[in-house]
């Protein structure tokens, strides 16, 4: 039982060995664990170029490509992606039959720049405006790059378009084909985004979570997902150790030409400490509008409580007898006490409705929370409650009740947690938090298709 303070505990160094004593006790989530210089994210892996576009006759000649060679390297210039080499292979061909006819593959910043792109590409002007109108239509006017690839020949100024491709990140946009009859054909393509899920390997190092995480490739924005996921499973600061091996796995959107498109999401993530081992798949459930974490079987990891309600504290008294630090007798703690800076968040441990919450004597700023299964929980000395949580109002887990403080009887930031069963104080740190729902029926269903979909990816990029 530790009745005193405990040396600093850093929460930036979730797992770390470094003695406490070197640590710096100042707070700020946005650091936990950081290294000084995390190293940059994975490359992005290339896919072939999109099979629509092959079959796209290319024949170049030399003089357009000199003569053109400058427009399109001004263009790349003012892209910030260089320009995907897509006519390089075709300098091999056999000269075409046509003197002067050329590929240009382009990222423009916008729909609004194809009519200058087009003409200074040497299209003749009624036909770059005619092009560009359709091009435009199908893009809508949604901001956002634009990849244009087209096809000509002729001489610049009044070369003549043979076909042109206009898409969005997504692959979304136009093709425009010469028809014979001179005119265009115009075809819609639909977003063609295809998801691939990575799986990066680790084993925890001795300077943090973070170091560890981003040294095997986790996505710097993912690794608070990550930590979250295991909210109800793992005590991050106190349960973790260096040599525990994780593994996450997230997926991330591709288009057609192989970038990646908007932000990769985690959807498995696991954890083996010496004690456990978990394996989590993301899930949303039908008719849900959230995604839960759920484990191989379908059972969800929300229990009834969090294991702690804040953040990056560390214990400095348990729950038992100990000598009062005021009063200075033998006295029963009634809690558990979390030393963080003030103004630390303070979370509702479970959804609930206030009992009590204001000013009470001793425990200064103070909340009770009653829980649907007649629980409670009690958050004492806050710096301030949060407006809104008031008796009678209805809190859900996780949300943030109040800060940290050291009103009423206190002698220094923290924060005093009390579960009650029964009307009766028990350990907040062994009390049975139980177990969340398991998957049934439909949704049961809907969770294996997915769970076998993330492992066959898993095993796929397994090395
Ligand atoms: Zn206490």
């Amino acid at each position: 039982m530790q009745d005193r303070d405990e040396p600093s505990f850093d929460p930036r160094t979730w797992g770390s060995s470094r003695p406490a004593a070197t640590q710096d006790a100042s707070f700020d989530v946005r650091r936990w664990g950081r290294g000084p210089t995390p190293p940059p994210p994975p490359p992005i892996r290339r896919e072939p170029i999109d099979p629509r576009l092959r079959g796209y006759g290319i024949a170049l000649g030399t003089g357009a490509v000199l003569a053109l060679a400058g427009a399109v390297i001004a263009f790349a210039n003012r892209s910030t992606h260089p320009v995907a080499p897509r006519a390089e292979a075709s300098a091999a061909l056999p000269a075409a039959p046509v003197a002067t006819s050329s590929r240009r593959t382009l990222v423009l910043a916008g729909a609004a720049e194809i009519e200058d792109t087009l003409r200074s590409g040497g299209i003749v002007p009624a036909e770059a405006s005619e092009a560009a109108r359709q091009a435009r239509a199908a893009l809508g006017t949604a901001p956002g790059e634009i990849r244009l690839i087209f096809d000509l020949h002729g001489e610049p100024g009044s070369a003549q378009l043979d076909s042109l491709e206009a898409t969005r990140a997504d692959g979304a946009g136009l093709v425009l084909r010469r028809a014979a009859d001179g005119s265009f054909d115009a075809k819609k393509l639909a977003a063609a985004l295809k998801t691939r899920v990575t799986v990066v390997r680790g084993e925890l190092d001795s300077n943090s979570f973070y170091s560890s995480a981003v040294t095997a490739g986790v996505t710097d924005s993912l690794i608070s997902d990550f930590a979250n996921a295991f909210s109800f499973d793992f005590d991050m600061q106190r349960e973790v150790a260096p040599g525990d091996i994780f593994e996450a796995g997230f997926e991330q959107a591709y288009n057609p030409a192989g970038e990646a498109v908007g932000v990769p999401r985690l959807v498995y993530v696991s954890l083996r400490t010496a004690a456990k081992s978990r394996a989590l798949y993301r899930f949303t459930p039908p008719g849900e509008r959230e995604a839960g974490w759920f484990d191989g079987n379908g059972l969800s990891t929300i229990r009834s409580l969090m294991r702690t309600p804040v953040d990056s504290a560390r214990i400095t008294s348990r729950f038992g007898m100990r000598e009062h630090p005021i009063l200075g007798y033998q006295k029963m703690h009634r809690g558990t006490d979390f030393a963080a800076p003030t103004g630390t968040p303070i979370y509702a441990s479970g959804s609930a409705t206030v009992e009590f919450s204001g000013p009470k004597g001793a425990n200064g700023n103070f909340v009770r929370l009653r829980h649907d299964n007649g629980w409670q929980t009690l958050y004492l000395h806050m710096n301030r409650i949060l407006p809104g949580v008031t008796a009678g109002a209805h809190v859900s887990q996780g949300q943030q009740i109040g800060e940290v403080g050291t009103t009423g009887r206190s002698t220094g930031p923290h924060l005093h947690y009390e579960v009650h069963i029964d009307g009766q104080p028990v350990d907040p740190m062994t009390i049975p938090t139980g177990t969340g729902k398991t998957l049934e029926g439909k949704a049961l269903a809907a969770f294996r298709k997915e769970r076998d979909r993330i492992d066959q990816q898993r095993a796929a990029t397994s090395n």
